[in-house]
């Protein structure tokens, strides 16, 4: 087939082969696939409606579209599918257990917490954990690390259970967003004197969506108040049925002050799993499992909480999460005691990375430290590319001349004390709204204090940092107020959202509204030399001010617009105002229609407010 010319480029049509991309690649990406010229796909897409430049990341469906145009099937290849493909580079794959399912070993149920805000998701996480005494005594102060292990009996048997300690369906849903599915049940807390209510539904439908078994906590029976069945009555609407209605959900009345009932919200944990769920992890194998957080420590550098899936984890393992990789130099549980290893379902705090891990990666333990390194490299660059591509919200354009114009880019570095709140924290930015002709992009995001290399980052122009629960550090600061860069404190996302939906706002170019000033009668015309036409009139409302923008009405009917009072005289002397009832003479310039009886309109444009 001929090569079609589309805005004068050529372009070398396909005939329907596919082509694959990974997710977030660019036109230049395409055109070296296809061997075209990057500026003829970028005429190419501009003709389907879109403006993007050759090196801008451009999402699925117009990769797609564009595709469709030139006679090429574009396949987009997702992150989960080429991880998979990275590690099968490496003869390494990541969620299949090895071996016979009869040699595996029973593991402890891993639980997540949910429920409305305010309904004891924490309190109850921090009752279950200090009600386990006799680990604490072994141990020390008990630490919050993500994720913890109780030991509860069950028909005279020790059987632990798995909590993650970082509650909210947000890290749920975070977490399985990523693939990385960790719970098998979900704890539901709902306060017995309050109710089921929009985020009780919304884990609801997260848990029942990810098929994860659900166990009611009726939290805060001992308030004044309260009514367990009230809840139990509430939760069949949305297919959740007390066992003692004829239900198959197990209910359980606690308070997370007084403590009554944790050891039955246990029990009916174990049940659940028992009944619904036969959960074993083969020990032998490679272990791999996820992070669940990851922090910089001060002394001991990046520490992630991993838990571990299968296999067994040990001291001096190589081991790759996310794009971190390093030597397990220590494991440490959740009361600082220094483990050999950490069986499945184990959470363990790992350091000896050479980074900080994201919460959701997933990690494997390889045999070199050299596969692990090289990995890690790979994705690092993937993220990179990635994170442009999903970050730079896709601007709609509607004319060229829309089009042509650039842009503006409100551009932001997030640095936070752990991965969990800088994620949530971008993720919630990205969904500000603010208009059209702005976009928010996240240039760089991390973990720990603000460091210079981050100020030096942010010295171009319109970059804000934030830094929520750390500080700049030492020379950062000094440099940060030399160059005048923007730097912002948070503890409260929330706040950081509103800041920065003010400052998006106040980038937005401003509204202008006409307000009127002030209207003059023509009385008379006289003729000045060099001047032209001079309009004597008497002003018959507002006020007169030179300078400002006038338009000419005759007959109710606009004759000029666009005018400007360009002199303005009373008597024989200048004048910059004239109020309403005195008598003065106009002269609009180069405009000389002016007759008897016309009426000569006076306004301003002022600054709208946006609301
Ligand atoms: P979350 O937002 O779901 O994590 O809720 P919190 O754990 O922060 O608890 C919210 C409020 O309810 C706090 O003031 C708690 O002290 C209180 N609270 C939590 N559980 C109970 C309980 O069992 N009984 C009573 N009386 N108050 C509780």
């Amino acid at each position: 087939m001929a090569a079609p010319s589309m805005g004068g480029v050529s372009l070398p049509r396909g005939n329907g082969q596919t082509v694959r991309l990974p997710r977030g690649a660019s036109l230049t990406d395409l055109a070296e696939r296809i061997n075209a010229q990057p500026a003829a796909l970028v005429t190419a897409l501009f003709h389907l409606g879109e403006m993007v430049t050759a090196t801008q990341s451009v999402n699925d469906e117009t990769l797609q579209l564009l595709g469709a145009e030139i006679g090429w099937v574009i396949q987009v290849v997702s992150p989960e599918d080429e991880d998979r493909e990275l590690l099968e580079t490496f003869d390494l794959t990541f969620g299949d257990e090895e071996g016979d399912e009869e040699d595996w070993s029973a593991r402890p149920p891993v639980v997540t917490v949910m429920g409305h805000v305010d309904h004891g998701k924490t309190k109850l996480l921090d009752a279950i954990r200090d009600a386990n005494v006799v680990a604490r005594e072994a141990g020390g102060i008990t630490q919050h690390i993500g994720a913890y292990q109780v030991v509860t009996e069950l028909d005279g048997n020790e059987r632990p259970v798995t909590f993650i300690d970082t509650p909210g369906h947000e890290s749920f849903t975070a977490m399985r967003a990523r693939g990385a599915k960790v719970t098998d049940i979900v704890i539901l807390v709902v306060a017995a004197d309050d109710g089921v209510m929009p985020q009780t539904v919304e884990a609801l439908n997260h848990a029942q969506a990810a098929e994860v078994p659900i166990v009611v906590a009726v939290n805060k029976v001992d308030k004044e108040g309260a009514n367990p069945a009230k809840i139990r009555q509430q939760l069949t609407e949305y297919g959740l049925v007390a066992e003692e209605y004829g239900g198959e959900t197990m209910f359980v009345d606690v308070s997370a002050i007084t403590r009554q009932g944790l050891d039955d919200l246990l029990a009916a944990v174990l049940l659940t799993a028992d009944a619904s769920l036969d959960l074993r992890a083969n020990t032998e194998q490679d272990p791999q499992g996820v992070v669940i957080e990851g922090k910089l420590d001060k002394g001991r550098g990046p520490v992630a909480t991993v838990l571990v899936q299968r296999g067994t984890l040990r001291q001096g393992d190589s081991i790759v999460a996310g794009d971190a990789y390093g030597r397990v130099r220590s494991l440490l549980d959740e009361h600082g005691n220094k483990l050999k290893e950490a069986l499945p379902a184990r959470p363990v705090q790992v350091v000896g990375l050479t980074s900080v891990p994201r919460a959701g990666d997933t990690f494997l333990v390889v045999d070199e430290d050299r596969v692990a390194r090289q990995i890690a490299d790979r994705r690092q660059a993937r993220i990179r590319n990635a994170q442009n591509a999903s970050m730079r919200k896709r601007i709609s354009l509607e004319d060229l001349d829309a089009a042509l114009k650039e842009t503006r880019q409100l551009n932001l570095i997030i640095k936070g004390d752990n991965s969990g709140t800088v994620e949530a924290l971008e993720e919630a930015l990205m969904k500000i709204e603010v208009d059209d002709e702005i976009s928010l992009r996240v240039i760089h995001r991390g973990v720990g204090g603000i460091t210079k290399s981050d100020i030096d980052l942010a010295l171009a122009d319109d970059v804000i940092v934030l830094g929520f629960n750390v500080r700049a550090e030492g020379q950062a600061t000094e440099l940060a107020n030399r160059e005048g860069v923007d730097v912002r404190y948070y503890t409260v996302i929330y706040q950081a959202i509103d800041e920065i939906e003010a400052a998006l706002k106040g980038m937005l170019k401003p509204i202008y509204e006409e307000v009127q000033l002030g209207t003059a009668e023509v009385r008379e015309v006289f003729r000045v030399p060099k001047i032209g036409n001079v309009a004597g009139s008497l002003v018959r409302s507002g006020t007169i001010v030179r300078n400002s923008k006038a338009r000419l009405i005759r007959d109710g009917a606009v004759v000029a617009d666009n005018l400007s009072v360009e002199s303005l005289r009373r008597f024989k002397d200048d004048a910059t105002e004239v109020r309403e009832g005195y008598e003065c003479g106009i002269g609009l310039g180069s405009f000389n229609d002016i007759k008897v009886d016309d009426v000569i309109e006076t306004f301003e444009m002022r600054e709208k407010p946006r609301d």
